[in-house]
């Protein structure tokens, strides 16, 4: 079954479509700049006459609709395509940011969840309104194709109380539903079910952190199979810093700003959000290869963020190691995480050696395969894994539909 899988942003659009059975994918791409002048589309076959191109066309598109369109028309497209008509995609998978408590697993969309979703609007304001124009985009265009949410704080719903209760009047949990959530769920599971199937170990058995390093990272502790911990919390800007996202902060700090700075708190929690971490620390750069290159320059502003970056992942997975009470494997992943060797070696050495992490060179240098980077006689196996959410929506999406 080929499954069409839609990440929809507010202006952006990431697609895949996936052969579910093989896993293969057979074309990818995203939509830039949706309802803003001087929009695109890239597509990518993984098939046919023009299988491995990259193709962009320049065209406006006002809405998310025309987006969808143009995604379909490439797919079947005559010197392009990779399917012979839009009968032949059986399903459609759409990441959604925030299922609350009531949407604990991926499921079949259907007037009742549509509902749901909206209802965690107020809680995912910049994504579930753009992940819902997907939705009901997907169901106009193409409205006899199951659909299937797949959420991104499904994963951590197994969290105990006192990993997501904040020290808040409690009934702000009970009446707001203000709580710790946890987001990027999707490549937490996806990455910790791999490392146990590499390792050739029960995933039950393991007690794994996956620190998640992109321009959004977060990190999750993985008990027998199980979220029990995450750093990202009621939003995406906390926990670790960030791209541009400040990570935890005292919160008095909005309202310290706020006076001094004469802004008001919706203009702080934008520079909260988009000014802050590394771009904030380095001072306008917030591409990881540039602060790296900068830290090799003996730039200090390069250096200093760097060191931070290091510092919040290096401590919060020893957080997480006594949450657990032991681990047995970390894992790094995403663009930072799966590129960033001198990174990973340095916070092996600078902060994992109590724990009786070593890490071999070499293995640690190689990029873009999924491999043990600890040494054998290592106490803790460190790995790297690539993430793919977009296989987990997949592989989630014809499981339910299939049933
Ligand atoms: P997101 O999905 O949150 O946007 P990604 O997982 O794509 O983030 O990661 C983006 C980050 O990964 C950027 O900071 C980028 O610099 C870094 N990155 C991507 N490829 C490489 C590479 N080859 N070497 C070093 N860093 C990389």
């Amino acid at each position: 079954m080929n499954v069409f899988v839609v990440n929809c942003g507010s202006s952006s659009l990431k697609y895949q479509l996936i052969d579910a059975q093989s896993e293969v994918v057979l074309a990818k791409g995203l939509c830039e700049r949706i309802g803003i002048e001087g929009s695109q589309i890239v597509y990518k076959p993984a098939r046919g006459k023009r299988s491995g191109d990259k193709i962009v066309i320049q065209s406006p598109m006002p809405d998310h609709t025309n987006a969808i369109r143009m995604v379909l028309e490439c797919l079947v497209n005559e010197d392009y395509g990779v399917i012979g008509s839009l009968e032949e995609i059986g399903a459609i998978g759409h990441r959604v940011a925030h299922g609350g408590e009531k949407l604990a697993s991926s499921v079949v969309i259907d007037d009742e969840v549509l509902k749901d979703i909206e209802e965690c609007c107020e809680l995912a304001p910049l994504h579930n309104p753009a992940n819902l124009i997907g939705i009901n985009v997907c169901h106009d265009l193409m409205p006899h194709v199951p659909m299937v949410a797949v959420f991104d704080t499904a994963f951590h719903q197994t969290m105990p109380e006192k990993a997501y209760l904040y020290g808040l009047p409690y009934r702000y949990y009970t009446d707001y539903k203000i709580r710790r959530y946890g987001f990027h769920g999707t490549s937490h599971s996806y990455v910790s079910k791999k490392a146990a199937q590499i390792l050739d170990k029960p995933y039950e058995s393991l007690k794994t952190i996956v620190c998640h390093l992109g321009n959004g990272a977060s990190i999750c502790a993985v008990k027998n199979g199980k979220s029990v911990d995450t750093s990202m919390g009621f939003t995406p800007v906390a926990g670790l810093v960030m791209g541009t996202r400040c990570g935890d902060i005292d919160p008095a700090i909005v309202d310290y700003l706020v006076e001094k700075e004469h802004k008001t708190v919706h203009e702080i929690n934008t520079i909260l959000n988009k000014e802050s971490g590394i771009y904030g620390l380095s001072g306008g750069l917030v591409d990881f290869r540039d602060i790296r290159k900068g830290c090799q320059e003996g730039d200090e502003k390069c250096l200093r963020a760097m060191d931070v970056f290091m510092y919040n992942i290096a401590t919060r997975v020893g957080a997480y190691a006594a949450a657990m009470n032991g681990v047995d494997v970390i894992v790094f992943t995403a663009g930072i995480g799966e590129n960033g060797d001198q990174m990973r070696k340095d916070i092996c050495e600078q902060y994992w050696s109590y724990m009786g992490i070593k890490i071999d060179d070499e293995k640690n240098r190689l990029s873009g395969e999924d491999v043990v980077i600890s040494t054998p006689d290592s106490k803790v196996t460190v790995m790297v894994i690539g993430t793919n959410e977009e296989l987990m929506i997949a592989r989630e999406t014809m499981a339910l539909v299939k049933e």
